[in-house]
């Protein structure tokens, strides 16, 4: 098999297709003598790898023993089909934690929606408290003044009463010395005299408390005083 055909059946496998990208180190891979041939069949193969390329074959080939047995376990595991199911699981695993994340957003949105909410029916609650309260004192406020209307009502009525005790017990007429006969209430003057003592007089006469020769006093009562 000559180099090129080499290389044509390496770029059918895509995880070493890069390593005939560039042509800078040439390996001869040939089995080792520490392993013993499982049958006669060998073949032999040129590859040019890169220094990055050189390096990863000798760290790999300390790791599995040899450089070919790196690359034939790395050939292996590629042909296992296990890189892509992992790949696949990783895919999984990635899609899984989005969801979770997005789940856990989403919650997380939640969670905060409800605690403004909360807050929302806190504020609500204690405004309604206030009213409440507001209403109660309102309530006692106007019970407090019902009751106050009940006891203004209840002193005007005796008031009335009692005013109209006073009215029926005032003296209508009364007895004019001058005139010497009874006069009505709506001829009655007052003069204030001495004492806190009222003088009601006729008031078709002068007010003459006194009498003299030719004349009556025209006092018909005294109202207030000590009645001495
Ligand atoms: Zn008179």
């Amino acid at each position: 098999m000559t180099q090129a055909d080499f290389g044509t059946e390496l770029r059918s496998t895509a995880a070493l297709a890069s390593l005939v990208a560039s042509r800078t180190y040439i390996w001869y891979i040939s089995p080792m003598t520490s392993e013993p041939p499982d049958n006669r069949y060998r073949r032999r193969f040129l590859v040019e790898f890169t220094p990055a390329e050189s390096d990863l074959a000798d760290r790999m080939g300390s790791v599995h023993g040899s450089k070919r047995r790196a690359i034939v376990n790395g050939l292996q595991l590629l042909d296992s089909g296990e890189v892509d199911a992992l790949r696949a699981q990783v895919a999984a695993l990635e899609k899984e934690r989005d969801t979770a994340k997005a789940s856990a957003t989403k919650a997380s949105e939640g969670l905060a929606t409800a605690k403004e909410r909360a807050a929302g029916a806190k504020e609500a609650a204690g405004d309604l408290r206030a009213e409440r309260a507001a209403h109660a004192k309102t309530r006692s406020d106007l019970a407090q003044t019902q009751q106050e209307i009940a006891s203004v009502r209840q002193a005007l009525a005796n008031a009335q009463a009692e005013l109209q005790r006073y009215a029926a017990a005032l003296p209508t007429m009364a007895y004019c010395p001058d005139c010497q006969k009874y006069v009505p209430r709506s001829e009655w003057a007052e003069q204030a005299a001495e004492g806190g003592v009222v003088h009601v007089y006729h008031s078709k006469h002068d007010y003459r408390p006194k009498g003299s020769i030719t004349k009556y006093p025209s006092v018909l009562f005294w109202r207030g005083g000590a009645g001495r």
